[in-house]
């Protein structure tokens, strides 16, 4: 660390980080540490009950913005490369002419394809698609997205006749318009949640295509998330940076968590809590329902999703108004006693993995007299570990049918997101779900991730084991309940699961 370069070298790192609520940019040093950030919050817009849009446009002025922000005074020229990570599935349309979006994205949330969705599952067709790609037949992917976007767009130049339409997710529209139109891409992450990409032959699939009526000549070139994504305009930034590293937001959390070897695993705690565990080099097959993805480094993942987790937190602090703020509830379930029999299932939008029962509602089960507000918060901070037991069950089992992975359980937890600075939260979660909790130091794990594609790209790191070298560990937290207790508390988390069902 004493050695430092001079100044002038190419030893800074820029992470773009487009998600659903803001859009930030993160500059890093050489030795991936954090150095600046700036965030812009995005407007939501709410067109249509079960609809949620971003204004594209809006996007682009906030990515350039926040970049600009934490490059003031400071010689683009420094800049090794830039990385870019975005919320996934978003999906827009512009015109390869003018670059012009010719409507507002559609975001991941947006439920418009639900009835396109359900009639395809009746056709029997959800097999299939999933044996090409990897996930389930939902409006939450792209392809129902775009099909409703070129059917109801109504052109006036024509342009849906011609070749002069360009489809992209979030990452693909920030590419654009850095290289101003010069490069149309994307990487292989965002490509596996389009429901377009077939994950085996990693190409766009020509019978999803038809299915979707998406014609190929609109579709980004994919390429590896450690790749070359073209030089960034000068006159945006003030020097011609490479875009050396893209990646979806959860699979960037998992290369920033080093989740490189197949078993490794990372659940990020924000609103909703996302799981990813590593599956090798051959694409996978789900079992229980879970999803089948791309890695950002030539390998594969299950992945699974709880809806509600930190939520459950807002919803105690801004619905039933019993905590101050989200930290405060680490105090009071610390303080709680150990209410045997309560359990609380926050099923507010329905169940997602493993249950995926959308008519399913929330419930507080085994009240009793002496229940009080603390014991309620304890009860919400366990459900999310209980949920998480749910879907690590889930991924083990389908770990574990891989013979050739070898893997009959998993090593850690590798956690990130906002709910882990809550340490009664993460030791709860190692004791309800018998694995050891590993909180890195940078909690900013997407950028993260990105900045550490970027830097592999340009050179600063030499391959994935120096990365896993510099991922640092702030704390372990290890399972101190024992086994029979620890199951004897999930009986009970299914029983009250059952009765909300
Ligand atoms: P997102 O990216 O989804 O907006 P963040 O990663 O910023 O989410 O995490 C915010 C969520 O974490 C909120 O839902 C909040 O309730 C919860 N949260 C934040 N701090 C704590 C804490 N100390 N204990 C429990 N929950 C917390």
């Amino acid at each position: 660390m004493k050695e430092r370069p001079p100044s002038h070298a190419r030893t800074r790192l820029l992470a773009i980080d487009q998600g659903t609520t803001s859009t930030r940019a993160i500059l890093f040093d050489a030795a991936a540490r954090p150095v600046r950030s700036h965030a812009i919050p995005l407007r939501q817009i709410y067109p249509a009950n079960g609809w949620v849009e971003h204004d594209a446009a809006e996007i682009w002025q906030a990515a350039l913005a926040c970049c600009r922000a934490v490059l003031r005074g400071i010689d683009a020229a420094e800049v090794a490369a830039i990385g870019i990570t975005n919320q996934r599935e978003t999906s827009l349309i512009w015109d390869r002419q003018t670059g012009a979006p010719l409507h507002n994205a559609i975001v991941w949330q947006d439920r418009r394809g639900a009835a396109r969705c359900a009639a395809l599952k009746k056709r029997g067709l959800e097999p299939w698609i999933t044996g090409k790609t990897g996930l389930l037949l939902d409006p939450y992917f792209s392809a129902t997205k775009l099909e409703w976007l070129l059917k109801n767009v109504k052109d006036r130049s024509g342009l849906f006749k011609g070749r002069d339409l360009a489809f992209g997710t979030i990452d693909t529209w920030l590419i654009w318009n850095l290289t101003r139109g010069k490069v149309h891409a994307t990487d292989v992450t965002n490509a596996s949640r389009t429901l377009l990409w077939n994950l085996k032959t990693r190409d766009w699939d020509g019978e999803l295509l038809r299915l979707f009526g998406v014609p190929r000549a609109i579709l980004p070139d994919v390429r590896e998330s450690r790749g070359d994504f073209g030089r960034c305009d000068p006159m945006l930034l003030g020097a011609p940076i490479p875009i050396l590293g893209v990646a979806g937001d959860q699979q960037a959390a998992s290369f920033g968590q080093a989740c490189f070897a197949p078993g490794d695993v990372k659940a990020t705690y924000g609103t909703g809590c996302f799981a990813l565990v590593n599956t090798g080099d051959k694409a996978p097959r789900s079992r229980n329902r879970l999803l089948a993805t791309a890695l950002a480094q030539k390998q594969y993942a299950i992945e699974g999703s709880i809806f509600i987790a930190g939520a459950v937190v807002q919803w105690l602090r801004d619905g039933l108004q019993i905590l101050p703020s989200a930290p405060d509830s680490e105090a009071l379930a610390k303080r709680a006693r150990p209410a045997e029999g309560l359990y609380f299932v926050p099923a507010f939008t329905g169940l997602g993995a493993p249950y995926w029962d959308p008519q399913a509602r929330g419930a507080i089960l085994g009240l009793t007299r002496d229940i009080g507000r603390d014991e309620i918060v304890r009860a919400a901070l366990d459900a999310v570990c209980y949920q998480t037991r749910d879907l690590l069950e889930a991924m083990t089992r389908d770990v574990a049918s891989r013979k050739s992975l070898n893997l009959k359980r998993l090593r850690a937890l590798k956690v990130d997101g906002g709910m882990v600075a809550n340490d009664w939260f993460c030791q709860r979660l190692a004791d309800l779900t018998g694995l050891a909790v590993e909180r890195p130091r940078v909690t900013e794990t997407t950028a993260l991730g990105v900045a550490y594609l970027a830097g592999l790209g340009a050179g600063l790191f030499r391959d994935e084991k120096d990365i896993a070298r510099h991922w640092a560990l702030d704390r372990r937290f290890t399972p101190v309940l024992k086994k029979a207790a620890r199951d004897k508390l999930y009986t009970g988390w299914k029983r009250a699961v059952a009765r909300v069902r």
